[in-house]
């Protein structure tokens, strides 16, 4: 189906509400059946009926709609937030004494779902560099249930051969769940490829505006209806439909955003790579990047998220740095239309943490919807202090 009709009409039945243009909220914990037969047959399959808002919502139904064809799924689930679809995709195909394969250094949360929760209900995981398809292979065990995937990764935007990482969950019979929040539907779709379940955070580039959190599961009908059954109704993980249309607000501009953050994203990380106060630059488009013709292979483009490492021997000078620029706002998260930095030194001496992995020069940059070149002159301003 063509992006234009997911994005303008798919799952709009305008004709039931008025022909209005935008979706109604429909704002009701739960809905009358004309007769007992009816309400049999609703019993029958709670997901495909409306029942209760816990359950399929009419408004939270069309972002469901919308969000399975962005990935070529046959079907979606919307939950409260990223970390919930992590946690709902996984704990769905494991059980006591399973084990789970992930790429190092995930998304914070999902690390934590594999350190200090599942193993509370004896549930295993090793953590791989998959960048190598043979570090993962090396990895499964009789017992592995779940191959874990994020690419690009969070930080330093590490790939997987999404193809190859397919096969060999196929082959010894573990579920392939990605993350793909960097690239978007628009930039990569991992179910072409053969990955079984993709989940997004969808607080960032499908909502875009920075004032929603929730989170997405796309997948294969059967895949769905399991997670909604257990996972969903158990633990009653959903959105309101409130915001379930401030997302479907947020999609009609999907596609012009990535690509705006995009292009933006690659023409700043080429000025940055040149800039004689920065040592290196990461970004999965740049021809320097490790694992740039991966990058080409697999996806048509990424998420405006740059890496830098400044030069800079202590951390006051990236203190400085940072305190010049006047056009970035400091901020965790990204995916809106905003422009936002986070610092490594920021994570140094917390009270009460280990200094985090990462070196001070560190700087994440995340570019939003502004002039690229705007945003250029106020890192420029800013580097000249280093
Ligand atoms: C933010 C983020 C998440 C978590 O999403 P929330 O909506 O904040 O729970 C998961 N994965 C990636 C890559 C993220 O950036």
């Amino acid at each position: 189906m063509h992006l234009s009709e997911i994005l303008t009409h798919l799952g709009e039945e305008r004709q039931n509400y008025f022909n209005a243009v935008s979706p109604p909220i429909i704002q009701s914990s739960n809905f009358a059946f004309s007769s007992l037969e009816d309400c049999r047959q609703a019993f029958s399959d709670e997901l495909a009926h409306h029942i209760y808002t816990r359950g399929n919502n009419p408004t939270v139904e069309i972002l469901r709609k919308k969000v399975a064809a962005l990935e070529g799924a046959e079907d979606a689930l919307v939950v409260a937030s990223g970390a919930a679809a992590t946690a709902m995709a996984v704990i769905a195909n494991v059980k006591t004494g399973s084990h789970i394969v992930c790429v190092q250094n995930p998304y914070s949360w999902t690390k934590h779902l594999l350190e200090d929760f599942l193993p509370r209900f004896g549930v295993g995981h090793t953590f791989v560099d998959a960048t190598e398809t043979a570090e993962i292979a090396a990895a499964i065990r009789p017992n592995t249930t779940v191959l874990y995937l994020e690419s690009p990764n969070t930080m330093t935007f590490e790939l997987q051969d999404l193809k190859a990482c397919a096969a060999l969950a196929r082959k010894h019979g573990l579920v392939s769940i990605i993350d793909n929040s960097n690239c978007s539907p628009i930039f990569q779709q991992p179910i072409l490829h053969g990955i079984d379940i993709v989940i997004h955070t969808g607080t960032k580039y499908l909502n875009g505006h920075s004032d929603v959190v929730n989170g997405v599961i796309c997948g294969s009908k059967s895949m769905i209806k399991k997670i909604f059954e257990q996972e969903i109704m158990t633990l009653g993980n959903i959105i309101s439909p409130h915001d379930a249309w401030l997302i479907l607000r947020g999609l009609r501009t999907l596609e012009l955003r990535v690509k705006r953050s995009f292009e933006s994203g690659l023409k700043i990380a080429q000025w940055l790579e040149t800039h004689p106060k920065v040592d290196k630059v990461l970004f999965p488009f740049l021809p320097s990047f490790p694992q740039y013709e991966l990058a080409k292979k697999q996806m048509t483009g990424c998420a405006g998220l740059i890496t830098v490492f400044v030069k800079a021997d202590r951390i006051g000078q990236v203190e400085a740095f940072f305190g010049k620029l006047k056009r970035f706002l400091l901020a965790v998260s990204w995916g809106g239309h905003e422009s936002l930095i986070v610092p490594m030194a920021a994570f140094y001496n917390v009270p009460g943490r280990d200094n985090p992995p990462y070196p001070f020069t560190l700087v994440r940059i995340y570019i939003g919807l502004e002039d690229p070149d705007w945003l250029i002159e106020d890192l420029a301003q800013a580097l000249e202090v280093l």
